[in-house]
């Protein structure tokens, strides 16, 4: 879920588009009045396996890499076929570098002759209480998978959910809030849970859920959690947002700059009904807004001749039916039309080479920087430049917010909480007509 930035990152939203009709596993939901239960100690999993009291998840950490270094902060085994038998017993910091070999895996020491192939999935689990798995020299909680997989292999953390959000939540709201914005704080605990549990990946289809990057939600593992975070995911155990009596995908991201955007206004599917237009107006306010103290709640981007020619050039065959010959010379571009909550519906590019429209949030992907950074959000205007002869040789795009603008504004989350309000009421505003809940185990 991306989110440029929330808590000051610079970088685009998390999830686009919903994976609404996705192949999702609706766990059972029971009222919110079920008081939360304890989430249980899983620094290190029990020997031999992830115990099946609680909800697994499956993050792939790398895909498709050509080997991958692993370890543990304390004493720990690898297995192979699927942690049937015991490969090899290190100590806590002894390195091994795991990679495909004729249709199998093996794994070799860096000092070492490598072990004979054997069957996948390896695993590798710590043996001592409180230590953790690494990866590449990453700290995470639960046990390692690695499967072959094109290119190399497929680094999967599988852990329990509660423990995954641990290594999300600060990632996505920032791992900087501080005790007043505790609030938002849960409220991103619940959404990231919401949009986890409706990611969950049936063994056969593929070897994991969810991916540990924008594509899905940021997953640092344990190196990225933080007090703060712990106790939001913890005192929100199991509860998510559900319509209906099945859990949302609960999208969210930075800034909306003054209102949610419909999912309709955004993109071609995921129309739902809790994903209308939000105003985040501070009530009795003329122009103050709960996201305001965003980074991102107004922006301005300009672009030169050579690097608007170079993003046009680049992206806009993605989106637009662009001829061999190239764009030709860009003579205007202008917003075409808008939705309902302000936002750019169609822009329209007219070149000497035909004209081309752009619609809704493709438009944030072909108008990137030269960078390759994409444009932070649709809620903009333009004004440009042109030469005596009708080129244009500049162009300034000044907006609102940062993120496709659907579902929850993590800033004005952060608003919202440090104003007084708490998660429940925080979630209630953002996904109008949804039930906070909790997940039946
Ligand atoms: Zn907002």
């Amino acid at each position: 879920m991306a989110i440029a930035g929330c808590g000051g990152r610079a970088r685009t939203p998390a999830k686009e588009p919903p994976a609404a009709a996705r192949d999702t596993i609706p766990p059972r939901v029971v009222p919110e009045s079920l008081p939360p239960e304890k989430i249980e100690d899983v620094n290190a999993p029990q020997e031999p396996s992830l115990v099946d009291n609680s909800q697994v998840v499956r993050i792939a950490l790398a895909a498709g890499v050509p080997r991958v270094t692993v370890s543990a902060t304390g004493e720990w085994k690898l297995y192979d076929s699927n942690g049937e038998s015991t490969l090899l017993h290190g100590d806590g910091g002894e390195q091994w570098i795991i990679e495909p070999e004729r249709g199998g895996l093996r794994a070799s020491r860096f000092d070492g002759a490598p072990t004979g192939v054997r069957p996948p999935p390896f695993i590798v689990r710590p043996i001592v209480r409180g230590s953790f798995v690494t990866v590449n020299g990453k700290r995470y909680r639960g046990e390692i998978s690695v499967v072959p997989a094109p290119g190399g292999v497929t680094v999967i953390n599988r852990l329990y959910m509660e423990d995954y959000l641990r290594g999300v939540v600060p990632l996505e709201i920032g791992q900087h809030r501080t005790e007043d914005e505790r609030a938002a704080v849960e409220a991103q605990a619940v959404a990231a849970r919401s949009y986890a549990y409706t990611h969950l990946v049936s063994e056969r289809d593929r070897p994991y859920d969810m991916l540990s990057t924008v594509l899905d939600q940021v997953y640092g593992g344990a190196d990225a959690e933080t007090p703060l975070a712990d106790r939001a995911v913890l005192g929100t155990t199991r509860v998510v947002l559900t319509y209906n009596g099945r859990i949302i995908n609960a999208p969210y991201h930075s800034t909306c700059g003054g209102t949610t955007s419909a999912a309709s206004e955004v993109w071609r599917e995921g129309d739902e009904p809790y994903l209308v237009a939000v105003s985040d107006r501070i009530p009795g306010s003329a122009d103050r807004y709960y996201c305001d103290p965003s980074p991102t709640f107004r922006w301005t981007r300009t672009y030169d001749q050579s690097s608007l020619r170079g993003a046009l050039d680049k992206y806009l065959r993605n989106y637009a039916a662009v001829s061999s010959s190239g764009i030709g010379t860009i003579r205007s571009i202008e917003v075409e039309s808008r939705t309902p909550s302000g936002r750019v519906r169609t822009l329209a590019i007219g070149t000497s080479r035909g004209h081309f429209s752009l619609r809704q949030n493709d438009i944030r992907f072909v108008l990137r920087s030269a960078g390759g950074e994409i444009l932070n959000s649709t809620y903009f205007s333009v004004d440009s430049r042109q030469d005596p002869d009708g080129a244009i040789t500049s162009l300034v795009i000044r907006g609102n917010g940062n993120g496709h603008g659907v579902g929850m504004c993590q800033w004005g989350a952060i608003g919202r909480a440090r104003a007084g309000a708490d998660y429940r009421s925080i979630l209630r505003t953002y996904y109008p007509g949804t039930t906070v809940a909790a997940v039946d185990r």
